[in-house]
């Protein structure tokens, strides 16, 4: 048993003993080791990584002296547990206690909810009597059962509260795909694709990966009582892609949010780089599959993308349909008409997003279509074209222009939030290095 006595969270509003779980995770997870992951399959394929997980300044409580003569104490539920088992574990010899929390109709959820695995916190004075007990609720990861000694009576009741963040740094390299790096580090999918989204207007992440591109991040894990909850946000990132390396920070200010470059220049661009939705299926397909009818864009003045029928398609910016119908060798056709005398044409889809006709206005990202073979197409695949004035452009090379940059007065406060991440950047990058030599 651990006996956690005297560990408090700083949250204001919150029972002090709700965050006791949390706090605990940001001491033991402090310095967690670097190693190096190798693909089971192939012995030869070796992501490197480094990882570093540090805990935020909040969620590291400081003791505090007028709790003292208090015990804070967690336990893990075992299979086959008892209620009665749980408290004599948590140090609770308190017959009225248990009375309580049999006969409350609130607290029917603990006799109920014994999940194996779940982490029940318990406060309890020198003697063993019951001060406070929180207990998390099935299917609500952020809802507790708590109950609380207030003015000698015991009191049950449900509380919300927010989940406690912790940064983490990882640093990767591609060696054969970007998801056997991010696997190999274990970073989360919900980083790896917002990693992907960030850096989507300036990396075609289905043509331009090379093998050797290496990335950090830097990122928020959020916990619920101690237990990793769910991926947070990132908070920095940086990709080098063929020997060229983009940054993003994350910057929030009352003008708006956003990621920005270290020189406070907007990472978005007004085009993305590829229609494709990214993801495990669409990165692992091979553009071997298919035998397009023209190898180069020149050749049919368009970009093919392989991928599997049904893949989602997004619109490259923001425009306005002018095209949506059959149209000779496109098969099913789409065309969006942007600023700037630019539209873009998707060819071959399988159908048409739900609402996507001519005259409807899309966003970038937006849904607009899914891959299939329609027209002249000997396979599942995208046509992909980008003109200007109606002139073909070489989607994969064309500059494309970026959202304003952050106005003069904001950039004292963007390198005042940045620093530190930029900082970390650049540690986690010198050990990856190290790694590599
Ligand atoms: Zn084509």
């Amino acid at each position: 048993m651990r006996i956690l006595a005297h560990l408090q969270a700083v949250r204001e509003n919150r029972p002090r003993h709700f965050w006791a779980g949390a706090a605990v995770a940001g001491v033991s997870l402090f310095g967690m080791v670097a190693a190096f992951g190798t693909t089971p399959d192939n012995m030869e394929i070796r992501d490197f990584q480094r990882t570093v997980v540090e805990p935020l300044a909040l969620t590291l409580g400081a003791a505090d002296a007028s709790e003292s003569g208090a015990f804070v104490r967690e336990e893990r539920v075992q299979r086959g547990d008892t209620v009665a088992a749980l408290l004599s574990r948590l140090g609770v010899q308190d017959e009225q206690a248990f009375a309580f929390l049999r006969q409350q109709p609130e607290t029917q959820a603990l006799f109920r909810q014994l999940r194996p695995g779940k982490i029940i916190t318990a406060r309890t004075s020198e003697a063993g009597e019951l001060l406070a007990l929180t207990f998390p609720l099935n299917g609500q990861t952020d809802t507790a059962l708590v109950v609380e000694k207030q003015n000698g009576k015991l009191l049950a009741s449900e509380q919300t509260h927010a989940l406690s963040a912790q940064t983490a740094m990882k640093s990767g390299e591609i060696r054969t795909s970007l998801f056997a790096a991010t696997d190999a580090i274990g970073l989360p999918d919900a980083i790896a694709m917002q990693m992907v989204d960030i850096f989507s207007g300036d990396i075609d992440f289905h043509r331009d990966l090379r093998k050797g591109d290496r990335f950090s991040v830097v990122y928020e894990t959020l916990f619920d009582q101690g237990q990793p909850a769910r991926a947070g946000r990132v908070l920095a990132a940086e990709f080098t892609n063929g020997g060229k390396t983009f940054s993003a920070f994350w910057f929030e200010s009352e003008n708006g949010q956003g990621y920005y470059t270290a020189e406070g220049k907007s990472i978005r661009k007004t085009f993305l780089r590829s229609p494709l939705e990214f993801s495990r299926v669409t990165s692992g397909f091979s553009q071997a599959r298919f035998h397009p009818i023209h190898q180069s864009w020149r050749a049919h003045k368009g970009v093919d993308y392989g991928a599997p029928i049904g893949t989602r398609i997004k619109a490259t910016g923001d425009g306005i349909v002018e095209f949506a119908g059959q149209q000779n060798g496109y098969g099913n056709l789409l065309v969006i008409r942007h600023q700037g005398q630019v539209t873009t044409h998707y060819g071959h889809l399988n159908g048409f997003a739900p609402g996507i006709r001519k005259g409807v206005r899309v966003s970038q990202g937006d849904i607009i279509g899914y891959v299939g073979k329609t027209g002249w197409a000997t396979g599942p695949h995208l046509h992909y074209e980008f003109r200007t004035n109606g002139v073909h452009q070489n989607p994969l090379a064309v500059v494309l222009p970026s959202a304003p940059p952050l106005a003069a007065n904001q950039m004292a406060e963007f390198k005042t939030q940045t620093d530190t991440l930029a900082y970390r950047l650049d540690r986690i990058r010198g050990m990856n290095l190290a790694l590599l030599d």
